[in-house]
């Protein structure tokens, strides 16, 4: 008597998904009703270490998918459930109790997930019950676009063009999907699908509670119309010359310069921290509130083209590419399932010697190494959930190089914290700077802070924004404080010398396993 929608943390929207879309299309079939559902596994949360701020961020958006859903008869379920290795008998049963024929969802590549919803199909293959998990997150499905071989990429620039190629090969790829209908009013002639309108969204998760929530609130607002309000920011307002958070990046309104909008400055300033000009459409990608479809196509759009354009060559070219990357460590984590259980992609570098330094690591979370680039990424990840892309790679490549700590605890610190943490992404980004990953560059890529910190913030004004310590200094020494300056201004003195630590981490990588 029903066809169900299983709602995930990663595709929270109803226009442009195709999992709900199908679900609506074989509702409208059968002559059934649509009900979606969301599962909130704590367990899950734990075991992956997703933040507070994720979390908080993915019960807002909820609330809002309810009452959107509402206004079309459909009926968002939401419920808590543990363990979390008994989720595919628990939703099994609610199909059976709903009397429902079909279930559909869009495919999560991370292995426990994988392996639950395989157990899912088992179930409710028994139980006479239809499952269809369909592709949604990515803009071309992992496992189509391979080498002449037939084998998965792992290095972006083959991959990219043949990507590129392939989603011009056939705009289906980005094609939207059509938005739910509205269910039947009969709907609430069933009092057991009718009960369901009346569950309430719970505000947090027990273990989870956000400790910054106002602020994360103002600063990330749920819902699809925000992430609209965000990429439209991106493509059509002016971008700002500094003020780089944390404040609501969607209400900066008298602040504005009257440059060019963000895409068109993209190219040349994306790297350069002391400006705001990324979109900062992450939290919303990650958490599927906007698909990466819609936003290919919104790019299209303002450069009226018919064909992706995703190469260096313009502002916007640059950014699709950007978007690719999503991509490509999406089918990178589908193809390798290592990936998803801690292991090293390249594990020639399982052995790597890493140094047990609690007090450094604490020092590299609450940014206060004594290197300013490093502490204001760290700050601005601690204060807003999010990191310029730069920063995360120097502060990335920092922990690991020159701290020679385990990428790992990286990994879950940010995961921890930020907003838009997201498995492949995140795990991806630290295995490049790790030099584990799927970088075709050797493990001799090792920044230095400080010439990165004057190319990434020539200005000084990121830093001076996220350690106040410093605000007073102007020139080089904003990068490179001196002994007595970083004393007078009770600045820490940095934890390690980086042509040390630099010789430390060749030496250990060349040879894995020795000192
Ligand atoms: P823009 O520059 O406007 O780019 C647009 C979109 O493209 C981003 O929103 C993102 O979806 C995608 N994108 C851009 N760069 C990358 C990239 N290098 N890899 C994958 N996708 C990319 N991104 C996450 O979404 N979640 C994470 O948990 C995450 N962790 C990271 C960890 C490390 C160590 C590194 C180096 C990068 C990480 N990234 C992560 C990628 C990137 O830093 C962020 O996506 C980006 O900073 C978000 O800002 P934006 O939306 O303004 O990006």
């Amino acid at each position: 008597e029903a066809v169900v929608y299983w709602m995930r943390m990663e595709d929270l929207r109803i226009s442009d998904n195709r999992a709900l879309s199908r679900a609506s299309t074989q509702a409208q079939k059968d002559g059934m009703p649509v009900v979606v559902i969301f599962i909130i596994s704590p367990q899950d949360y734990l075991a992956h270490d997703r933040s507070p701020r994720r979390i908080d961020f993915t019960l807002r958006n909820l609330k809002d998918i309810k009452t959107r859903l509402a206004s079309l008869h459909i009926p968002l379920y939401v419920t808590v459930h543990t363990p979390r290795r008994t989720i595919p008998e628990h939703i099994v049963a609610l199909l059976q109790e709903w009397k429902a024929c079909h279930l559909f969802g869009n495919i999560e590549y991370e292995f426990d997930e994988l392996r639950r919803d395989i157990r899912v199909c088992e179930l409710a293959k028994a139980a006479g019950i239809k499952v269809e998990f369909m592709h949604d997150r990515c803009l071309v499905d992992p496992g189509i676009v391979l080498t002449q071989g037939g084998r998965v990429y792992t290095v972006y620039s083959p991959w990219q063009r043949n990507w590129l190629a392939t989603l011009n090969s056939n705009l289906k790829w980005i094609e939207e999907a059509p938005l739910p209908k509205r269910n039947s009013e009969d709907i609430y002639s069933n009092p057991t699908l009718k009960a369901l309108f009346d569950v309430d969204i719970p505000d947090y998760v027990h273990g989870f509670e956000c400790k910054d929530r106002e602020k994360m609130r103002e600063m990330w607002p749920a819902g699809e119309d925000a992430a609209r309000q965000m990429l439209d920011r991106f493509l059509h307002a002016k971008a700002r010359s500094s003020q780089m958070g944390p404040s609501n990046p969607l209400s900066e309104g008298a602040e504005m310069s009257d440059k060019k909008s963000r895409a068109l400055v993209y190219k040349d300033s994306r790297d350069k921290a002391d400006k705001d000009t990324t979109s900062r459409i992450s939290p919303y990608l990650a958490a599927g509130v906007i698909s990466a479809r819609e936003c290919v196509r919104h790019a299209m759009n303002l450069q009226g083209v018919k064909k992706v354009q995703a190469t260096r060559d313009t502002s916007l070219g640059t950014w699709l590419m950007e978007i690719a990357w999503r991509d490509f460590y999406n089918h990178v984590l589908a193809a390798y399932p290592r990936v998803s259980m801690g292991r090293p992609f390249q594990e020639k570098y399982a052995n790597v010697i890493w140094e047990m330094n609690e007090e450094h690591l604490q020092a590299w979370k609450e940014g206060r190494t004594g290197v300013p680039i490093v502490d204001a990424g760290m700050r601005q990840l601690n204060t807003m959930g999010w990191m310029h892309n730069r920063l995360r790679m120097i502060t990335s490549m920092y922990l690991v190089k020159d701290l020679m700590i385990d990428w790992r605890l990286g990994e879950r610190y940010f995961i921890e914290n930020l907003v838009d943490g997201d498995l492949a992404s995140n795990n991806g980004g630290w295995q490049w700077c790790a030099s584990t990953g799927v970088d075709p560059q050797p493990y001799f890529r090792i920044f230095n802070p400080y010439s990165q910190s004057e190319k990434a913030d020539p200005t000084g004004e990121y830093i001076r924004h996220f350690v106040p310590e410093l605000r007073d200094l102007r020139g080089p020494d904003i990068h490179k404080p001196s002994e007595k300056v970083a004393v007078k201004l009770g600045y820490p003195l940095p934890l390690i010398k980086h042509e040390e630590a630099r010789k430390r981490a060749l030496r250990r990588y060349k040879n894995p396993g020795e000192e």
